[in-house]
């Protein structure tokens, strides 16, 4: 029987226990000092009356208490539920109603955003009697602060973990050997760069995919993990705290996106695996004090989130030391789909696109129009089926079964093809596709054309709707520092490359992007913003 979180935090704690487990700014602790830590917490969990299956939401950046809280939950056998930081007033209304949240736990202040102020709006009556607003959230019980500022009607984190004193070690062992590994210890809203975030439900199996990676990545007690993604997204929270969770190994811990502060902190701390979006990559490759840094300890990690450019994985290799490179294709829903076989593959491997299903999942392409399995270099949806999948969309039955089939396939919206060998290239998602006079067109393929020109930095292209042909593209372009380029010049350069029904009728200059918390574009964003330009 495979051990929950809970139970690798126990034996984490007997077998690595004077070793480093947590680092961050002015706190250590080792995997035992954890694992009391989460125990205090989880007792006052209990105090607190949460039962088996309940619900905390978590609306902090990377913190020592987002970690504690995780693991406290796990040994009760509540299910945390993730909140973006740079959600606002009604996203986090969104998901902590959606989510039927008992507990919510909470930064007061982060980067100069006044979360309580936020909250104030979310909860008017919070000073008030009883629960924080019966009426906005029937199920919301509490809210744990940690911070200076307690207002009234919320509890400071010091005082929550205190309550639970009065529980004892007994009652508490027995919650964490009720645990199932099947059952659901973390709800992961989705990014939402196609539409309105949902809940994907998670349970311990995910540590199955965690410990693949691991081994892919060649990690052992050793290894040093930089955690500078946020820990509400699966990228960050999963691949960032449970391989050194099953390892014995360190999580060094950043609130947020610095290229230089995350320089400083794989010298001082020796990290030895650094993951990440390409962008967190292309910031340090290009950093202009890249040199003055000691680097030398790094060794793993992981490429993905978004398509990854050949020039960035060579300077990843060659620049930062990242000898084993893994390509990672996934989403919130199924964790890590496929990866590159073994560290120190030849590099020609990692060009070949995200690499081989990863064990226990199937991946297979599907016909948009037919529904037919597709067989090698031909383009089609990705589906990924395997006991990895998350369980569903956490009170979303049509949305699950929107995506998830009759014979257990997930439909990821993603299109593919497989070369000979079974390789995997992600080239573009569906729902990006529009529809010229007849003829479909994909924006990821006019965008690699678009990104050859030399004053191009960035493009993405999306589909507005055109009297005589129904839709056609309309590109947003950020030119190059320094660089002049103008619609007709673009246009004459598509021309050599692109079928003409693919060449964008309308070209937009912009210097700023909607993104996502993650460090994604927002499509869905562009898509409105093209239809204010088309007017
Ligand atoms: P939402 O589902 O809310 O619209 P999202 O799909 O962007 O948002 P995530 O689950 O964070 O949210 O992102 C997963 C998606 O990112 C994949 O479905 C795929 O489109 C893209 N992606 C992930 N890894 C890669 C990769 N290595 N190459 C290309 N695209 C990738
Ligand atoms: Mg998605």
């Amino acid at each position: 029987e495979p051990l929950t979180i809970a139970q690798l935090l126990q034996r984490a704690a007997q077998e690595h226990g004077d070793r480093e487990a947590i680092v961050a700014p002015g706190v250590r602790m080792t995997w035992a000092e954890t694992e009391a830590a989460s125990r205090r917490v989880a007792k006052a969990m209990m105090a607190a009356g949460l039962q088996r299956g309940d619900h905390v939401a978590l609306w902090c950046p990377n913190t020592v208490e987002w970690v504690l809280t995780w693991f406290a939950a796990a040994h009760v056998g509540a299910v945390i539920v993730t909140v973006n930081t740079r959600y606002k007033t009604e996203e986090v209304r969104y998901i902590v109603h959606q989510s039927d949240a008992r507990l919510l736990v909470m930064v007061g202040e982060f980067v100069g955003i006044d979360y309580l102020g936020m909250l104030d709006r979310l909860c008017p009556d919070l000073a008030g009697e009883g629960p924080p607003n019966a009426e906005g959230f029937p199920e919301l019980e509490r809210v744990v602060v940690h911070g200076d500022r307690v207002p009234d009607g919320t509890q400071g984190w010091d005082a929550f973990v205190a309550a639970g004193e009065a529980i004892g070690d007994a009652e508490l062992d027995a919650r964490r050997d009720e645990g199932a590994y099947d059952e659901p210890t973390i709800i992961v809203y989705t990014s939402g760069t196609t539409g309105h975030p949902k809940g994907a439900v998670h349970s311990h199996v995910i540590l199955r995919n965690e410990c693949s990676i691991s081994e892919t990545m060649d990690l052992d007690v050793d290894c040093r993990i930089m955690n500078h993604m946020p820990f509400f997204h699966v990228a960050g929270g999963f691949t960032g705290i449970l391989p050194p969770l099953i390892t014995g190994g360190a999580m060094l811990l950043m609130d947020r996106w610095d290229p230089t502060a995350a320089l400083e902190l794989i010298q001082a701390e020796r990290a030895t695996v650094m993951s990440g979006i390409p962008t967190h990559f292309i910031d340090l490759i290009n950093h202009p004090r890249l040199g003055d840094f000691d680097l030398s300890t790094l060794r793993s990690g992981w490429i993905g989130g978004a398509s990854n450019p050949r020039e960035v994985i060579d300077a990843v290799i060659t620049k930062l030391g990242i000898a084993n490179l893994l390509p990672v294709y996934g989403m919130t829903e199924t964790t890590s789909v496929t990866t590159s076989p073994r560290p120190g593959d030849p590099r020609e491997i990692i060009y070949r696109g995200v690499g081989l299903p990863v064990s226990d999942f199937e991946v297979t392409l599907v016909s948009p129009d037919s529904g037919q399995q597709l067989g090698p270099g031909v383009e089609g949806e990705v589906c990924v089926r395997g006991h990895l999948l998350m369980q569903g969309y956490y009170k979303n039955p049509e949305a699950t079964a929107k995506v998830i089939d009759a014979d257990g396939w997930f439909h990821t919206g993603d299109l593919g093809v497989f070369d000979e060998q079974g390789y995997l290239a992600i080239t573009g998602r569906m729902s990006d596709m529009f529809i010229v006079g007849g003829s479909n067109a994909y924006p990821a393929e006019i965008e690699a054309a678009l990104a050859e020109h030399p004053a191009v930095r960035q493009a993405y292209v999306v589909g507005i709707p055109d009297e005589r042909l129904g839709e056609v593209g309309l590109a947003f372009i950020e030119a190059r520092e320094g660089a002049e380029v103008d619609s007709a010049a673009l246009r004459a350069f598509c021309k050599d490359r692109l079928a003409n029904y693919k060449i964008p009728a309308t070209f937009v200059f912009v210097d700023e992007w909607p993104m996502t918390a993650t460090g994604k574009i927002q499509r869905f964003v562009l898509r409105e913003q093209a239809l204010e330009v088309a007017g």
